[in-house]
């Protein structure tokens, strides 16, 4: 076991004992148990520093894997005091960041985040940083620095859309008082069960107000239509990596260049999940093809053309929630959603995201008989 040379490369992988390749191997396939007996030894008090420090990193990014926060904060907390500024020790704080953010400790998680960006020498890492900045800071709805914004262009990490989705609860509170008995659970109905929605409201994308002479009023909704985008690749760059910028230039082109009073759907959902009001409901769609087809019909869109591509796990996730959320409140039949495709000739929403439709109307029928079986929907509970 050699300590630190003195060479002209001091990056640890040189230096160090511990075997880090094989480390990243392991938390790479998840597993996390080997990976953490490997480094273990090195966290040990009769280690130096530099080695307990990256032995602590290591520790506590096994830990964010496993989803124990808790565990994961005292490591890299540990991590970032042992490690002498540099890039490990910015590495460390990216994984606080993450940490922090997951414990909706959103000013500490900005803070390291930011740290992070100016530190790491790894590109992968310093776009991470950037992209989780740029997303919190969106969600609270704070001006993001175009430093940031221009970093985390494009980028979309599939992994981290938990941090801000809405945990799925149980069904909308379930007679608990009336089922003392542990009855066999029936997830399909609960997963499927409306959750509450979290929906960003016309003010949190800036949007300009709806021109009222070019609009009628929404007659009673008793329809869905599922749309997806299909936009030239540069608004797509920007729907990514910016949603609300896109929303801007979509309401600017449907009121300037097609004069209408609004966006033509009244939900759109972004790459990363988020559920976007687009026309108000209280006035009927631009979005199917004609007034007879937008007669009472609720217009979602997915962002993105799913001809070519699959919709984003958390888009999907979404559009579940959302479809159910508005079959329950406006007591719409799952068989009343449909896609574009299914009204007109077009090839909307995709062919990935057909099927996948298909497959959501049919979960929510299921869920619906086995919610109505369960007497969910009767008064005697
Ligand atoms: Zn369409």
């Amino acid at each position: 076991m050699s300590g630190c040379g003195g060479g002209p490369d001091p990056r640890t992988e040189l230096v160090n004992p511990i075997p880090l390749q094989e480390f990243e191997s392991l938390l790479q396939r998840g597993k996390t148990y080997q990976a953490r007996a490997l480094i273990e030894p090195f966290a040990s008090p009769e280690q130096p520093n530099s080695i307990r420090g990256i032995a602590r990193l290591g520790l506590g990014r096994c830990d964010l894997a496993d989803k124990r926060y808790e565990d994961s904060l005292l490591h890299l907390d540990k991590a970032r005091r042992l490690l002498p500024p540099g890039p490990d020790q910015a590495q460390a704080r990216f994984h606080l960041g993450v940490a922090y953010l997951h414990k909706k400790s959103v000013m500490s998680a900005l803070n390291h985040l930011e740290a992070a960006f100016a530190g790491v020498s790894d590109i992968d890492l310093k776009k991470r940083s950037a992209y989780l900045i740029v997303r919190t800071q969106d969600e609270l709805g704070d001006p993001v620095s175009t430093l940031y914004r221009e970093a985390s262009a494009g980028s979309y990490y599939s992994e981290y859309s938990g941090i801000w989705s809405q945990p799925v609860p149980v069904v909308a509170q379930p007679p608990i008082e009336t089922t003392p008995r542990e009855t066999t659970p029936k997830p399909e109905a609960r997963r499927l069960a409306p959750p509450p929605l979290r929906l960003l409201k016309r003010q949190q994308w800036n949007a300009r107000p709806v021109r009222t002479s070019s609009v009628n009023p929404m007659s009673r909704p008793f329809r869905i239509t599922v749309h997806h985008t299909a936009d030239q690749e540069s608004l797509s760059s920007i729907s990514q990596s910016d949603p609300r910028e896109y929303l801007k230039i979509l309401q600017r082109h449907c009121q300037n260049n097609l004069d209408w009073g609004d966006l033509g759907y009244h939900f759109l959902i972004s790459k990363d999940g988020r559920i976007w009001e687009g026309r108000p409901m209280k006035y009927q769609g631009a979005h199917a093809g004609n007034p007879t087809l937008n007669r009472g019909n609720i217009g979602v869109a997915l962002i993105g053309n799913f001809d070519s591509t699959k919709p984003s796990t958390a888009q999907v996730r979404s559009l579940q929630n959302l479809l159910a959320s508005l079959c329950d409140l406006y007591r719409i039949e799952p068989s009343k959603i449909f896609g574009h495709g299914d009204l007109k000739t077009t090839g909307c929403p995709g062919r990935h995201l057909s099927s996948i439709l298909r497959e959501l109307v049919r979960k929510l029928e299921k869920s619906n008989l086995s919610r109505r079986r369960d007497g969910f929907d009767s008064k005697s509970r």
